[in-house]
């Protein structure tokens, strides 16, 4: 399986991240690569850099109005008197019943939900290639491979249309799904991050040609808190086409696989011509998120359920921190999905 990664998607290198009140050091850093690449080579993916595609698969899932507020925020947010050296707003609107604000600190409340993803000099072109390599392993799918990796970072399924958050910019699983639509009539979305896809859900929540199926930790008292409960399943044409399946905190391997059956069963319903895993590696028991117990055999387990589903998969990079066994959850879910396949 060959896997899609330019260099620039290092440059992101956030600073901050406030949690629970405490200023704490950003999970999100450059280091993760490192692990993922050497998680790639290990299950014997090649490394190929992404071509640059320009804004138009990007626009195609995100506002007009978000894309030049991202382009631009950086600068404008320096111009400001006694702004910090990263863009991390600190009033938002509690509802989008208002108006649109003319000023750096208003928009960047406006499209930035919490203080999870500070945008810095490189952010934009790192979040722009990132997306990148969500296209082209999209573009190796489309041109006849089973499956290809994209390992996206910074990543997405947190980001919605217009707004950012937890760690993402650009929705690099759903910019995938959207390519795909293309030349495929229905394409599934199959998240199995630790955290639920809650800009995924957003973006497709009213629509029936793609179909988002998430497993995460139950939201009740985890971010992201307002989406990712069982009750959530779509709106207008597109109820019926969201799933959504919390799990108890700290679940294991038993109980993922259980629920990921049900995920499965789903999808299967629904007959899609491809599928988009957005692969959350957070899930797992070492990670420093502490949510959910899947072990490192688990992923290999959990990929294989998902290989048998028979689609031509991309597999996009979400989630999943610094700790000692990052890279070889990667090797296990690739060589789960290769093995199977
Ligand atoms: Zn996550």
């Amino acid at each position: 399986m060959k896997t899609f990664y330019a260099e620039e998607q290092k440059r992101h290198d956030p600073k901050a991240f406030l949690s629970m009140g405490m200023q704490k050091p950003n999970p999100e850093q450059p280091e993760r690569v490192e692990r993922l690449l050497a998680g790639s080579r290990a299950a014997g993916s090649t490394i190929h850099r992404p071509a640059s595609y320009g804004l138009t698969p990007i626009a195609a899932v995100h506002t007009p109005e978000y894309i030049e507020f991202l382009t631009h925020i950086f600068e404008r947010w320096q111009r400001m008197e006694g702004a910090s050296a990263e863009v991390i707003p600190n009033v938002h609107p509690f509802a989008r019943n208002g108006s649109y604000p003319a000023g750096a600190a208003g928009q960047a409340g406006y499209h930035m939900a919490d203080t999870a993803c500070p945008i810095s000099a490189e952010t934009f072109d790192s979040a722009c290639w990132s997306a990148w390599s969500a296209v082209a392993a999209t573009e190796a799918v489309m041109s006849g491979e089973p499956a290809a990796y994209a390992l996206c970072r910074p990543p997405g399924h947190h980001a919605f249309a217009d707004v950012a958050g937890g760690f993402c910019f650009f929705n690099n699983s759903a910019i995938a799904a959207q390519r795909l639509r293309a030349t495929a009539s229905r394409v599934a979305i199959l998240d199995v991050d630790l955290h639920h896809g809650n800009g995924t859900q957003g973006i497709f929540y009213a629509r029936p040609d793609v179909l988002t199926v998430s497993l995460h930790a139950d939201p009740s008292r985890f971010y992201p808190f307002f989406w990712g409960h069982a009750d959530e399943r779509g709106e207008a044409t597109g109820l019926g086409y969201n799933l959504n399946l919390p799990l108890a905190r700290k679940s294991g391997d038993t109980e993922f696989l259980e629920a990921l059956g049900h995920a499965v069963s789903r999808i299967r319903a629904f007959a899609p011509d491809a599928l988009v895993v957005a692969l959350g590696l957070d899930a797992f028991e070492g990670d420093p998120f502490g949510g959910l117990s899947v072990t490192t055999s688990g992923f290999a387990r959990i990929a294989e359920a998902i290989a048998q589903l028979r689609l031509p998969t991309v597999i996009v990079q979400e989630g999943g921190y610094l700790c000692d066994a990052l890279g070889d959850n990667l090797t296990a879910f690739l060589t789960g999905f290769s093995g199977a396949n």
